[in-house]
């Protein structure tokens, strides 16, 4: 076993500090158990814990390291920008450059506003779609992740097409009642949402590829369902993309599918590991937003022109010719590495990929909705997991996460890490 007696005294450390040790509640390492690793450095598709081991990481940061830690481009524009000054408060040049790079690359926007975060992001588009349409109640779906605001803090009930129960402490009941929770690929359930609360509903909310408790599966007709269904009833359709955008493709789910949101939120790649969030959408919604328009929305540091320059620096990687097709061989080829094995075994497991993010599931079965993750899988990938850090690969720690490789990652490193899966599989299911 490695030592990790450095990140075990962090870590003690750490609790004296932050509620669970942590600023984010999953790095706890809660349902994996054991210390989190303290991380002193990361380079390329590997990082370095305070002990100084080194692992092949597939967590990267949680999605926004696209082109792996420490990337020079992103670095070099980054120094660039600091030597001038970190944040001024005013307009800048920089936010300009990467409102065209993203705009005149992405079908679906014509108006973007930055903010520092996915949270904020999805916070702001749901305030936007409530001002837009003059309505209150927003329709979300079981399984899908939108960052920590009240409103779609909410899961399911116990009816079909219910009001939720919040899944945190502290959200206002009357958030709550606002807001209606759907499962996932049941469109008869949404045609009876939209009938039960007629003309009461502002939007749609979803993550177009739900990654945030596995790798849930939403077929195309429903999502393109969801945008008639949206229409009809006067609701804006809102794509979070904040996971899958300039992750599976440059104008992210709403491209791949080619599917027309009304309103698009990013976060995680858009920012090259900087804090950035954005919500975009047409010049006629967007011009409901301050100081044009009536709904308000602000930020000190929205724009952050240091953040800005690592947006642009990866964004332009994003756009060269073959960028997404080579993440997706290279995906490909390891996950294939893996299901290979699995079937000359016949485990029950599969692995669930679009573009480079694929979640391991301890199953034979589709999973289309969050419900139908056996959470007796959890157990299996806790054992993975801690034989996985013992021999140099790291994964975010739990199972209902996803995984992600960079354009850092070599076929080696893949091939590598494959053949580590593999055996951690042999453990698991010995
Ligand atoms: C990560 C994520 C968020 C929240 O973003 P933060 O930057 O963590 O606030 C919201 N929506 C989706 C789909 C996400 O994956």
């Amino acid at each position: 076993m490695i030592s990790r007696k450095r990140s075990e005294e962090l870590f003690t450390t750490a609790k004296t500090y932050f509620p669970g040790g942590v600023n984010s509640p999953v790095r706890a390492f809660k349902s994996v158990g054991g210390t989190p690793l303290f991380i002193k450095k990361g380079d390329g598709c590997r990082i370095t814990d305070e002990d100084g081991n080194t692992f092949i990481d597939f967590c990267l940061s949680w999605g926004p390291l696209l082109l792996g830690h420490n990337n020079s481009k992103i670095r070099e524009k980054v120094w660039e920008t600091i030597q001038n000054g970190t944040s001024f408060g005013a307009p800048t040049a920089l936010e300009n450059e990467l409102a065209d790079l993203i705009l005149s690359n992405n079908r679906y926007l014509e108006k973007i506003r930055f903010v520092s975060s996915g949270t904020e992001a999805v916070m702001s588009a749901v305030r936007l779609a409530r001002g837009f349409t003059g309505r209150d109640k927003i329709l979300k779906f079981e399984g899908c992740y939108h960052g920590h605001v009240d409103s779609l803090l909410v899961k399911a009930g116990s009816g079909l097409v219910t009001f939720g129960n919040s899944s945190s402490a502290g959200v206002p009941k009357g958030l709550v009642n606002d807001t209606i929770v759907v499962p996932l690929n049941r469109i008869d359930l949404v045609e009876a949402a939209f009938q039960e609360f007629e003309g009461q509903i502002a939007a749609v909310i979803i993550e177009p590829i739900p990654a945030n408790n596995g790798l849930l599966q939403v077929s195309k007709e429903f999502l393109f369902c969801l945008a008639c269904k949206a229409k009809k009833h006067g609701a804006l359709l809102i794509f979070d993309e904040v996971i899958s955008g300039y992750r599976v493709g440059f104008e992210g789910a709403a491209g791949l599918y080619d599917i027309a949101p009304d309103i698009i939120t990013y976060g995680k790649i858009i920012g090259g590991g900087f804090p950035v969030g954005a919500y975009g959408a047409s010049k006629e919604i967007m011009s409901r937003v301050s100081p044009d328009g009536d709904v308000y929305q602000a930020g000190t540091l929205s724009g952050n022109p240091v953040a800005m320059s690592a947006g642009i620096a990866a964004l332009t990687e994003c756009l060269k010719p073959g960028f997404y097709e080579q993440l997706d061989q290279k995906t490909s080829r390891f996950v294939s590495r893996i299901e290979a094995h699995v079937a000359e075994r016949n485990y029950p497991f599969r692995i669930f990929r679009i573009g480079s993010i694929f979640w391991l599931a301890f199953t034979k079965n589709d999973i289309r909705a969050a419900e139908e993750i056996d959470p007796a899988g959890m157990d299996k990938f806790r054992v993975l997991h801690a034989f996985l850090l013992d021999n140099g690969v790291y994964f975010g720690p739990s199972g209902y996460e996803v995984g992600f490789v960079s354009a850092a990652h070599t076929d080696e490193d893949l091939e590598f890490s494959a053949a580590k899966i593999c055996e951690g599989l042999d453990l698991v299911y010995a």
